[in-house]
């Protein structure tokens, strides 16, 4: 990271010489109070039900309170940019590397050293510059029609551009970060031609127009309107447990090759953090063994954490090879992954 273009707040060099500063002013015993009191404001993308349930038992665990605010991830960042210094926020959740790369640009995170979240979180699901670090897994992977389809006739996503989909295909709506984040790991993948092509065989084999979300499209699926599309896992997931005999199933593309695109949702601490030293300690709660479990399972998602097991809801999907690329490359490739989606007519 060089001196201008650093992204995220260095706090090493301020805590370098923290106890000088500490020990010369009057700051020191207002910081010790703001520390024992610290109520950790928290803006989250992350739904209420998907996070209180941690925070509450943080509380309980340590008496640090913990008030958040929820919202969509965009008018999250404006605020807290525009908040700038006076925000209140200490920590920001949200989903997809693709906000959380783009919150870390905008200068409202803060890089943080901490050998807890380098050991829990795996290199390729955090920023190598440690301004946002993973939390949960989530595949993006292909759902197809039981009732139309073999397994044996899937194979991966670029398969899904071949003429044998035309009108079978299903997608949502490209306006969405996810299918943002699923080219840009094409792109990383196999370059700018083929990924283009991959995409245009995608927008001729539609059999509708993009769906607004996921579960519209595996409905559609469902109601014969097409065949396959591509979902993250926990949307899967959320309409087995409405219907465990819905005429649906997963599929693991790209087993021989790059594998399934994985993304996360994750948090880092502000930049204009009050309280930054205790909203690492929640970042790192979140990450340990204890709280992994609860935090993945929530939303029928995958642990970060290596040493902490799926939900037995989740395993049943079965093993699969995930797309080892690193999270920032693939987030380094939106702005130029957008572009192509424009190009190729995908809506
Ligand atoms: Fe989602």
């Amino acid at each position: 990271m060089s001196g201008f273009t650093q992204k995220c707040l260095r706090v090493f060099s301020l805590s370098c010489c923290w106890s000088f500063v500490l020990a010369f002013t009057s700051l020191a015993g207002e910081q010790l109070q703001a520390a024992e009191n610290a109520e950790l404001v928290v803006y989250s993308a992350r739904k209420e039900h998907l996070i209180k349930p941690l925070f509450d038992q943080y509380t309980e665990e340590t008496g640090v309170k913990i008030r958040y605010i929820t919202d969509k991830a965009g008018p999250l960042l404006t605020r807290l940019k525009s908040e700038g210094v006076s925000t209140q926020a200490d920590m920001l959740l949200t989903v997809d590397v693709g906000n959380l790369w783009h919150a870390a640009n905008q200068g409202v995170l803060r890089e943080i050293s901490s050998s807890t979240l380098s050991e829990n979180v795996p290199a390729n699901l955090r920023d190598p510059e440690n301004c946002w670090f993973g939390l949960t897994v989530r595949a993006r992977t292909l759902v197809y029609s039981t009732e139309r389809i073999k397994p044996e006739q899937l194979l991966s996503y670029e398969d899904l551009a071949d003429k044998k989909w035309k009108d079978r295909l299903c997608l949502r709506t490209s306006k969405k970060v996810y299918n943002q984040s699923l080219v840009a790991s094409l792109l990383a993948n196999l370059g700018k031609t083929q990924t283009e092509q991959v995409i245009s065989g995608w927008v001729a084999n539609l059999a509708t127009s993009p769906f607004s979300n996921d579960t519209k499209a595996m409905q559609a699926v469902v109601s014969g309107l097409c065949d396959v599309t591509i979902v993250n896992t926990y949307y899967f997931g959320r309409l087995q447990k409405q219907d465990a005999n819905l005429p649906l199933a997963l599929f693991w593309p790209n087993q021989q090759d790059h594998g399934v695109h994985i993304n996360i949702s994750g948090g880092g601490v502000t930049r204009h953090a009050k309280h930054p030293e205790q909203a690492q300690k929640l970042l790192e709660w979140l990450s340990d063994e204890k709280a992994q479990g609860l935090l993945a399972s929530l939303n029928q998602e995958y642990p970060v954490n290596k040493k902490v097991p799926a939900s037995a809801e989740v395993l049943a999907w079965g093993e699969f090879k995930a797309d080892p690329v690193a999270l920032a490359t693939v987030a380094e490739n939106q702005v130029e992954a957008v572009k192509l989606i424009d190009r190729m007519g995908y809506r």
